[in-house]
């Protein structure tokens, strides 16, 4: 599929106070998109920088055709931000990357490469990590199995940006909060084929991070949405359903059990009796609000979906049903010649929609 601009590769760059690493970025990236001789753009994505970042954007953009730059009115944040380039974005490849020279421009070809294999996604995997120990490389490991393990995208490295897309895939994508980390996991729903490439991770140059440790408890928190989201958001009764019955079922047991001990056996089997028929009072309250939360869950994923129309599936392939069948259902056409004409409109419209 060929992008309507003509554009074949789209690197998406969002920058938040890096006038140390603008300029230079610019250069690497010109240079190693010219070896490639294909129409590239790059989207520079200012995120509200309050030093230099947007003159010298400014004037890299008035020399260079190839450069858009998209300006955020504040700074909204890394996922925002690289939403706003992939919006802008025309190329049929697009590629994301950090602005602060973490992300070396000429391992880009290694990513087109592995896309041309037949893969939507490539993911960059920061082998070896410069970054300290304690507060960087740790959490990022933890967060990294977890998300592998959750989501089933057997990848190393979740947090990098530096990844290369396929259009339709990554553009159908909504992001919230901080879920650029998860693009994998919200693409695998719609089976992407998703591989990863070791990548460099030299040293920040110039300015400094601009997240801390308590990243780590967004990221976990945001795992918790994610995982929810792509296995139950469609069924949220199985999984309160599950926790409600459970509960209940517990209570009931242990109400039962207190029941045939008083009128039957007429024996205390348990020393604390008060105990245990509050639990099962509680449990059996809770069963049934956890169920009722998920009855209103199933009635919010419904208006959800319907209300925007969203599908619940994503076709890779949609072929046309035959010509004559189309013709057969024409139900609403009022005179004979009606139907041939919108027979003969179908005609045209479904010839040109066949994927070649
Ligand atoms: N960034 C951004 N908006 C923000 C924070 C960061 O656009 O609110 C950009 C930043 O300029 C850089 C990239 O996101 O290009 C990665 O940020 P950073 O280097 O601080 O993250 P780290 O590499 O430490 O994970
Ligand atoms: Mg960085």
């Amino acid at each position: 599929m060929k992008a309507e601009s003509g554009v074949k590769y789209s690197v998406v760059v969002p920058l938040y106070n890096e006038e140390g690493s603008a300029a230079p970025l610019y250069i690497g990236l010109t240079e190693v998109m010219r070896t490639l001789e294909e129409p590239y753009e790059i989207i520079f994505v200012d995120d509200g920088s309050t030093d230099r970042t947007a003159d010298i954007l400014s004037e890299i953009h008035e020399t260079d055709q190839c450069v858009r730059i998209v300006s955020l009115r504040r700074n909204f944040g890394q996922t925002p931000a690289l939403k706003a380039g992939f919006d802008a974005a025309h190329g049929e490849v697009i590629i994301s990357m950090d602005g602060d020279l973490q992300h070396d421009p000429a391992e880009i070809p290694a990513f087109i490469e592995k896309l041309n294999d037949g893969f939507d996604i490539v993911s960059g995997w920061r082998r070896e990590r410069k970054d300290t120990w304690l507060t960087r490389r740790l959490p990022s490991r933890i967060a990294n199995w977890m998300m592998s393990r959750l989501s089933g995208v057997a990848l190393h490295d979740f947090g990098t940006t530096f990844k290369a897309y396929r259009r339709e895939i990554i553009q159908n994508i909504q992001l919230y909060g901080e879920l650029h980390r998860f693009i994998p996991a919200l693409a695998r729903w719609s089976g992407a084929r998703i591989t990863e490439i070791p990548i460099a991770n030299p040293p920040r140059q110039h300015g400094k991070s601009k997240y801390g440790l308590s990243r780590t408890f967004r990221v976990f928190l945001d795992l918790l949405s994610t995982k929810f989201l792509l296995d139950y958001s469609t069924r949220p009764l199985h999984f309160f359903g599950f926790f409600g019955l459970s509960a209940i079922g517990a209570g009931t047991s242990s109400g039962l059990l207190l029941l045939f001990q008083k009128l039957i056996a007429h024996s205390a089997i348990f020393a604390s009796d008060g105990v245990l028929a509050f639990a099962a009072i509680a449990l059996i309250l809770a069963g049934v609000q956890i169920l009722c939360l998920g009855l209103v869950s199933e009635i919010v994923s419904r208006t959800y979906y319907e209300s925007q129309k969203k599908p619940i599936y994503v076709t890779r392939v949609a072929k046309r049903p035959d010509l004559h069948l189309k013709f057969g259902q024409e139900a609403v056409a009022s005179s004979e010649e009606d139907r041939f004409s919108n027979a003969g409109a179908d005609r045209e419209k479904s010839t040109s929609l066949v994927p070649k």
